[in-house]
């Protein structure tokens, strides 16, 4: 007897929860919406720690697949759980991410959908479509968070990274895009969102896209690996950036680089990690012949663990690497290949 009655209770305290959760997202709830970036028929990891942000803020989220034929790319995202709708547009311009068209196709969706967020990863697509739609609809963006406090109020570095800002829009309608090693990344699974086809296919057609040079890698992809070791100018040339590959191989890790070799010509400038390159957050981040410019700090700070190999005791670097040997690399780091 006892049993049941508190049985019943327990029962009735979740049924008010979940009515109270429910009528919350119904009622003042985030009504959001996430422009999926995808490339080769896969969804990109931005774009699932854009979801887990998203869905942080509660409420319903719809999601945008644009592209040549989006509807493998729709069904893979309609899986996931917390999204509730799908909706898609075909063009070839939108599988190449054209700006000017992607923008006018999210303020088309925007008219008709009402919807009172906009959410995308914080990548070079991200970053090129979101500023345009929110200047063509008259509100400004909120870029880069790294937290969501509620619907209106998001954390972001500012400073390159030195300082964060805590931010809340009175816009009734907030872009934002999200900084992929701050939130986890969305797990497929739960989720069985229909699909819906967008009648809209804005054109504007000022912009053609050409073509691409793409680095092909064998490695794992630098934003989203669990380790990487990146080299500065202390490497001297491009042909000994082959002694961090070997070591890159033998713990899979991607290889990422300073502005500086960048500049110099030693690697792609796809390696660069830092404020005006990659923000990458692994386990372990290996800084080899690399000062700890406050520039390319804000690219990796936030690594789990950091190792420093510098033959300055006084780089900046260390300030920061839980792990430092001042030591020459080109001793340090054959050394270090050999005994692992
Ligand atoms: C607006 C702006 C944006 C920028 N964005 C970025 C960015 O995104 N990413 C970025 O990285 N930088 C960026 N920079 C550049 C940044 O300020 C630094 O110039 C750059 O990071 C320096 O690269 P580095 O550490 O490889 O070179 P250096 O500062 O020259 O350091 C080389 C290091 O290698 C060490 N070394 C040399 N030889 C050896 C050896 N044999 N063994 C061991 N150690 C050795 C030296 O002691 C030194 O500490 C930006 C700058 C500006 C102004």
């Amino acid at each position: 007897m006892s049993l049941s009655i508190a049985t019943g209770l327990r029962a009735i305290r979740q049924t008010s929860v979940a009515f109270g959760r429910r009528g919350y997202a119904a009622a003042a709830g985030a009504n959001t919406l996430l422009l999926v970036e995808h490339k080769d028929g896969a969804i990109t990891g931005a774009t699932l720690n854009a979801l887990t942000a998203a869905k942080a803020m509660g409420g319903n989220i719809t999601a945008l697949v644009a592209g040549e034929a989006p509807e493998a790319v729709a069904k893979a995202i309609a899986e996931f759980e917390g999204v509730s709708k799908v909706l898609t547009a075909s063009d070839a311009s939108y599988e190449k991410n054209v700006a000017e068209d992607l923008a006018a196709l999210l303020v088309a969706v925007q008219e008709k959908n009402a919807f009172s967020h906009i959410f995308a990863g914080h990548t070079a697509v991200g970053k090129n479509v979101i500023p345009r739609a929110a200047a063509l609809l008259d509100v400004a963006p909120i870029s880069d968070i790294i937290k969501v406090e509620s619907e209106d109020t998001f954390v972001r570095p500012i400073f390159a990274g030195n300082a964060i800002a805590t931010v809340k829009s009175s816009d009734a309608l907030k872009f934002v895009t999200v900084r992929a090693t701050a939130f986890e990344s969305a797990v497929s699974g739960g989720g069985a969102a229909a699909v819906e086809t967008v009648a809209e296919s804005p054109k504007v057609g000022v912009t053609q896209w050409a073509g691409e040079e793409i680095q092909k890698s064998d490695r794992p992809e630098l934003a989203s690996a669990k380790r990487v070791i990146s080299g500065g100018r202390g490497m001297k040339s491009g042909e000994n950036f082959e002694l961090l590959y070997k070591l890159a191989d033998k713990i899979g890790a991607a290889v990422g680089a300073s502005r500086a070799a960048v500049d110099a010509g030693f690697v792609d400038n796809s390696l660069q990690v830092g404020q005006t390159g990659k923000i990458v957050a692994p386990e372990l981040y290996v800084a080899v012949g690399i000062s700890g410019a406050i520039q390319h700090l804000a690219g990796m700070k936030d690594s789990k663990t950091i190792v420093a190999i510098n033959k300055d005791a006084d780089a900046p670097i260390f300030q920061v690497a839980d792990y430092g040997l001042v030591e020459d690399l080109f001793k340090a780091v054959p050394e270090l290949t050999e005994k692992l």
